[in-house]
């Protein structure tokens, strides 16, 4: 089992990039998408914080000794559980407001009860509801957020979740949060996929008008480049016709389907 000091990796990708991984099979093993890549980004006065992870560990200490006296900010890329359990941790997190009411309230994790990994005790002795930060604010898209000699544009990219975001820095970096990386990923019911596809077009569209930018997915490989975007969208287009392969996948309550190309497999929800 790991333990306190081992349980991030904290890794310096550029002067002013922290990547800090969590693996989430750790929690059980039917999430195979290790690692989870939580980004700290910093700015001449203020750091901003990426997601808040599983909340198993303390990761605060370990943001406040990378930003020295600088003000931190929290966002979450979305209300998913490995991205928001952390979040007790910080006064406050900022959330799109599609997502707010998730995060305002304790996090039911009793779905992950009968895990047969140990360490989903650390939940239990909880009772499997996580607290929320004690602050909620509100994120919109294009939402612009000065850190001091650097700025972050939010962009609103529904389909993943009502509320993902990406961000876009005015240094050359679009983090594409849950919305776009290779492994498994997961779409909403088969109706929404223009929803889905839309924003990936969205992101697409930005990677045309600055075509050196380097994408920084929240799970798995990092960067990617543009194909990352074009790979995902013309594999979900092409779900349509292997829609007879799929199978049940009940923890999920998805279908799920493995892309041809072995770059992507989808986890579709039936509810
Ligand atoms: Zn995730």
């Amino acid at each position: 089992m790991s333990n306190d000091t081992h349980h991030f990796e904290v890794s310096k990708h550029k002067d002013y990039l922290y990547v800090i991984k969590e693996n989430i099979s750790l929690v059980h093993p039917v999430y195979t998408n290790d690692p989870l890549n939580m980004y700290l980004l910093l700015g001449s006065h203020t750091v901003l914080l990426l997601d808040t992870g599983c909340g198993l560990y303390p990761l605060r200490p370990i943001v406040k000794s990378l930003i020295g006296e600088r003000k931190l900010i929290v966002f979450n890329t979305h209300t998913h559980w490995d991205h928001i359990l952390g979040n007790n941790e910080f006064g406050e997190v900022y959330v799109h407001e599609n997502e707010a009411h998730v995060v305002s309230k304790s996090y039911d994790l009793s779905f992950l009860k009968d895990s047969p990994n140990e360490i989903v005790k650390r939940y239990g002795e909880q009772n499997f509801l996580i607290p929320p930060s004690k602050i909620i604010n509100i994120l919109r898209d294009e939402d612009v957020f000065d850190l001091g000699e650097k700025e972050v544009k939010v962009i609103h990219c529904p389909g993943h979740s009502p509320g993902s975001i990406c961000l876009l820095t005015n240094t050359g970096e679009l983090f594409t949060s849950d919305v776009a990386y290779y492994g498994d990923t997961f779409l909403p019911k088969r109706d929404l996929f223009p929803v889905v596809l839309k924003s990936l077009s969205k992101l697409m569209k930005i990677c045309e008008e600055q075509p050196d930018l380097e994408l920084y997915p929240s799970h798995q490989k990092y960067p990617c480049d543009k194909n990352l975007l074009t790979d995902l969208y013309n594999g979900i287009n092409n779900i349509k016709n292997l829609w007879d392969t799929k199978k049940a996948f009940d923890f999920f309550e998805a279908w799920q389907i493995d892309d041809e190309s072995g770059k992507f497999r989808y986890y579709i929800s039936r509810i």
